[in-house]
């Protein structure tokens, strides 16, 4: 067991993470992050990546996570693999985290970029076909689905919003939900009911996801959850949008959060109540949820960290001159 002091803790090792480690490194503030029991995060268990900013092919997630995190350590950052099980958020600065190995790592400025992740189904074949017609995000995905037949499970604002969406690709596009009403905003259920490229299936389940000979998504099995009956709805994608957990667990008591589990910040930025804490990327956001934005949100949180620990600096300096 040994005990890690660093000017910035990281926590977390998505997009978030890695570019706040990379503006911190830069900014000498010797940061560590701590990676969690998914290196890389998301992205590491999608296939291509289209709308990255910097490629103009298609690359794979877990190599641009691969090459995030290289970039990351390049600059100077100290990458641990442990994963925080408890945090000492509310005693102010240094704050204090203890890992999985039993390492306790004390930071003078923490920024939590621990993710959130799609909830699935559960049932069978959504595995199997995920990268393979099965996907939780129709803006990183749907584009692979032009002038197909695309399926969007769920009746919330994501599941509405993403069948809008996927009719910028798609003529075809079929949103099913396990009752006969939407949880969408009114003003989401409009349009989605007026645009002639969707129809909804109401009252079915999902049962499961089966290939076609292809070996991709080929049909979905479903139940109709008032009379029982099971039908199949042919489809080349479908997109699972039953929300999404943020991974905030270990902050529960200790930081603000919604109803729906994400960290609060101050609007605008990743300022949470506790000065020198800081949150970026999925776990604050649960509106765009993209790659860019959460490493957009990485780089502001180490900013703002950095101005939050020159800040204390003249603090110090002044009172010391004052002495
Ligand atoms: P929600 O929790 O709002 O909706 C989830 C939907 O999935 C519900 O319709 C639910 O059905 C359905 N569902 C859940 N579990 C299952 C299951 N096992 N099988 C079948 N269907 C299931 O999640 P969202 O991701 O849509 O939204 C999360 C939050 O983010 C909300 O607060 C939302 O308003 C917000 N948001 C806002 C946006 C905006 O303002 N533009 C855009 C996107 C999200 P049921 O209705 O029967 O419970």
């Amino acid at each position: 067991m040994a005990t890690h002091h660093t000017k910035m803790l990281i926590i977390g090792s998505g997009p978030a993470g890695y570019s706040a480690a990379i503006y911190a490194a830069r900014a000498m503030l010797e940061p560590i992050v701590v990676q969690g029991l998914q290196p890389g995060g998301q992205l590491t268990i999608t296939t291509d990546v289209e709308n990255y900013p910097g490629y103009r092919d298609v690359v794979q997630g877990p190599w641009l996570m691969e090459e995030m995190q290289a970039q990351a350590e390049h600059v100077g950052t100290r990458m641990m693999w442990d994963t925080i099980v408890s945090v000492d958020l509310e005693n102010g600065a240094p704050f204090k985290a203890i890992g999985d190995s039993g390492d306790e790592y004390i930071g003078e400025t923490v920024v939590i970029c621990t993710g959130a992740q799609a909830k699935w189904l559960g049932v069978p074949g959504e595995q199997e076909l995920g990268g393979k017609g099965v996907s939780a995000c129709a803006t990183c995905d749907g584009f692979f689905f032009r002038g197909k037949k695309v399926a969007v499970i769920g009746g919330g604002n994501t599941a509405v919003e993403e069948a809008l969406y996927l009719t910028n690709h798609s003529d075809d596009v079929t949103l099913i939900h396990r009752r006969d009403e939407l949880r969408s905003e009114k003003i989401l259920e409009e349009r989605l009911m007026k645009n002639p490229k969707i129809s909804v299936l109401w009252n079915k389940t999902v049962e499961s996801f089966e290939a076609g000979e292809d070996g991709a998504l080929g049909h979905l099995n479903l139940k109709d959850t008032q009379t029982g009956e099971a039908s199949t709805l042919a489809t080349d994608g479908a997109f699972v949008a039953i929300g999404h957990a943020p991974a905030t667990e270990l902050f529960k008591g200790k930081l603000p959060m919604d109803g729906g589990g994400y960290l609060d910040t101050e609007p605008g930025t990743p300022k949470t109540v506790i000065p020198g804490v800081f949150a970026a990327g999925d776990v604050t956001d649960h509106t765009y949820r993209q790659a860019v934005t959460a490493a957009g949100m990485g780089c502001m949180a180490a900013l703002d960290g950095e101005r939050y620990l020159a800040a204390l600096e003249d603090a110090q300096e002044a009172a010391e001159a004052a002495e």
